[in-house]
């Protein structure tokens, strides 16, 4: 119910565009995943690491849905880029809590879209001696991939447009939809074009 309101008036103001994964589908793919990785890690122990911000409502609802003893550790990362576009140049804002040697990790992200953050941040945890290292996420936009990634665990596919809600933001806001919505382009890109007004670019 609250729901509906939220996303009536955000479509009012044009800035919400269709539904592309409504909550129902999402929970239900979320436990698809639970399951696959109980059965694949079946007698072990495992850590899952999620990228703030994105990635903590998926990851939030995917442990629920696993069963076997596990750990969290979260990472913050800002990426250096122009208009969001990603550039591969990241620095670590925020690190993990514990060590992860011998430990069989699971990178849990909200979307790999060109590749370049989850390359860095793979690089980045090998070098720590991890047992294993595997990639779990919601979403996977292939058509812009620059970094040929081994992803084990993909919920959905998707194309070009740009999407919010179920903790992904569009300037920090939106996260909190239930569902996946994509995001009215023209009023971003009259965003984008009042930014560049705006500023040196
Ligand atoms: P990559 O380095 O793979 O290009 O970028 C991945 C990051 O870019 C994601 O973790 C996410 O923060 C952001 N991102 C890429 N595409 C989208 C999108 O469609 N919507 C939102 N909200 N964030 C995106």
């Amino acid at each position: 119910m609250k729901e509906i309101k939220k996303v009536r008036e955000l479509t009012k103001s044009n800035i919400l565009g269709k539904i592309l994964f409504p909550s129902t589908e999402l929970k239900k793919r979320v436990s698809e995943l639970g399951n696959q990785i109980t059965d694949d890690y079946k007698g072990r122990e495992i850590l899952l690491v999620s990228i703030l911000r994105g990635g903590i409502i998926f990851l939030s609802d995917l442990i629920k849905e696993i069963d076997l003893p596990l750990s969290i550790d979260f990472m913050s990362i800002s990426t250096y880029g122009i208009n969001d576009e990603s550039s591969g140049v990241v620095r670590i804002t925020k690190d993990l809590e514990d060590s992860i040697e011998g430990k069989d990790l699971i990178i849990v992200e909200d979307i790999i879209d060109t590749g370049l953050t989850i390359s860095y941040l793979l690089r980045n945890l090998k070098s720590r001696y991890p047992d294993s290292i595997s990639i779990c996420t919601l979403l996977n936009r292939e058509v812009r991939r620059i970094v040929d990634i081994d992803i084990k665990y993909v919920g959905f596919s998707i194309g070009e447009k740009y999407i919010v809600g179920y903790g992904l933001d569009y300037k920090q806001k939106f996260r909190n939809l239930e569902s996946i919505y994509e995001l009215n382009i023209d009023t971003v890109k009259r965003d984008i074009e009042s930014l560049k007004n705006n500023s040196n670019f």
